[in-house]
C-alpha cells in the first residue's frame, strides 16, 4: 500500500505523555501496589522475568509474554524490584498531594483578597467562604488530582523504568 493511502492516525502518547518502553511494569504497578501493601499473599509463583505473579497453569507470563520455560519461576518478588514501584507510587502521590495543597493556598489567598478588599458584594464573608470551600475544592482537584498526577506519573514512571533498565542490565537481561 502506498504511503499516501495510510489514514493519518494521531501518535499515542500514553499516559500523560509518557510511553513506558516497558509496558508491562505499568500493568504490574498496581499489583506490585497491593503486594507493598501487603493485601496479598507474599510467597506465591511469580514470573522469572517481570515477576508478575502467575497462575499454575500459565505457561507464559500474562504481562510480559516470557514463557514459563525460559525464565522459570521465582517464589518472591525481590525487595529491589518492589523499591521500585514503591518510589514510583511516592512520586507520583508526592506530586498529587503537593499540588492539592496548592490549590488550597491559592482559594485561601482569594479568600484573604475577598475579605480585606472585595468591593460591595465580593466582600461580604458569604463569598469569601464559597470562594474557600468551592474554589478549594476545585482548585485542589485541578492542581492535584488533575495537574500533579500527570506530572508525578511521568516523573515516577520515568525513575521507575530507568531502574528497571539497571535491574535487567545487573540481571543479565538487558
Ligand atoms: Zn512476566
Amino acid at each position: 500500500m502506498a504511503e499516501s493511502a495510510r489514514p493519518a492516525a494521531p501518535e499515542p502518547i500514553g499516559i500523560a505523555g509518557y510511553v513506558s518502553p516497558y509496558p508491562y511494569l505499568d500493568l504490574l504497578q498496581e499489583k506490585m501496589e497491593e503486594r507493598l501493601a501487603r493485601k496479598v499473599p507474599i510467597k506465591g509463583r511469580f514470573c522469572g522475568f517481570c515477576y508478575a505473579r502467575l497462575r499454575d497453569t500459565d505457561a507464559a507470563c500474562g504481562f510480559c509474554g516470557s514463557a514459563v520455560a525460559a525464565h522459570g519461576t521465582v517464589e518472591e518478588i525481590p525487595q529491589e524490584v518492589l523499591r521500585l514501584y514503591k518510589a514510583k507510587q511516592r512520586t507520583e502521590a508526592l506530586w498529587v498531594h503537593s499540588g492539592a495543597f496548592f490549590g488550597l493556598i491559592i482559594a485561601a489567598a482569594l479568600f484573604l483578597v475577598l475579605v480585606l478588599w472585595g468591593p460591595g458584594l465580593l466582600g461580604h464573608p458569604a463569598v469569601g467562604f464559597a470562594v474557600l470551600i468551592g474554589g478549594g475544592y476545585v482548585l485542589a482537584q485541578l492542581f492535584g488530582t488533575f495537574i500533579g498526577a500527570q506530572i508525578g506519573y511521568r516523573k515516577g514512571a520515568r525513575r521507575r523504568d530507568r531502574d528497571w533498565a539497571r535491574w535487567l542490565a545487573a540481571r543479565g537481561d538487558s
